[in-house]
């Protein structure tokens, strides 16, 4: 049976992938893809996976992919340098660091690396998170209570990698066979996403960037 998608609540379809035995609730409205059953790992587990990734400033495409959406993402919308919240920093909050050079004070949360919730009690200029949304089972609740903790200028910048819209691309797409990614997304998800959690869309791009703001 279907379930209703997490993000706009229209019926889903099932897309199965026989070679992997799992399948994907697919979303036709705002093209949400959800992994069913997503395998439980264990906290441990998945702090181990996230730290095999190379997130440091010794490797340069990791620098340089943060240098393009700092570019691209935040310096033309993010024009208050005040506080930042770095969410899900991980390992090496490499990002984090470009930011206290462009002038921002910076806070970071991880649920693994960087487990302290004080950042709840404050107010943000600018959220950050990146390459957290495609590891949320239930990604709306947590957008909405991000944007809760910003200023009123305040934006919100996300990156996660789009998925074409196409099912038997998204079957041979690298990004899915992680086994900790378990929701997709499209900038079209985005336009639902924003609507529900009272966003404002100031930049999409067609790969993986979403800048929003307050209403
Ligand atoms: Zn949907």
């Amino acid at each position: 049976m279907s379930a209703k998608c997490r993000i706009c609540s229209n019926e889903t379809t099932i897309l199965n992938d026989p070679q992997f035995q799992m399948s994907y609730s697919v979303c036709s409205v705002c093209c949400f893809i959800r992994k069913n059953d997503p395998s439980p790992l264990t906290p441990e587990e998945e702090k181990a996976h996230y730290s095999l990734h190379d997130n440091t400033f010794e490797s340069k495409g990791y620098v340089q992919m943060f240098k393009n959406f700092i570019d691209k993402g935040i310096r033309p919308y993010s024009l208050h340098k005040g506080l930042a919240l770095d969410f899900g920093c991980g390992p090496g909050p490499v990002l984090a660091t470009l930011l206290k050079d462009l002038g921002y004070e910076v806070d970071t949360y991880d649920i693994h690396f960087e487990p302290n919730t004080g950042y709840t009690e404050k107010r943000y200029d600018l959220i950050t998170a990146t390459e957290i949304l495609e590891h949320l089972d239930d990604p709306l609740p947590v957008i909405m209570s991000l944007k809760n903790l910003l200023n009123q200028n305040g934006v919100l910048a996300f990156m996660t990698r789009f998925h074409s819209n196409d099912p038997e691309a998204f079957l041979n797409w690298w990004y899915r066979r992680d086994k900790t990614h378990i929701s997709f997304y499209t900038p079209k998800t985005f336009r639902y996403i924003a609507e529900k959690a009272s966003l404002k869309i100031l930049l999409t791009d067609e790969r993986d960037t979403c800048i929003l703001s307050r209403l």
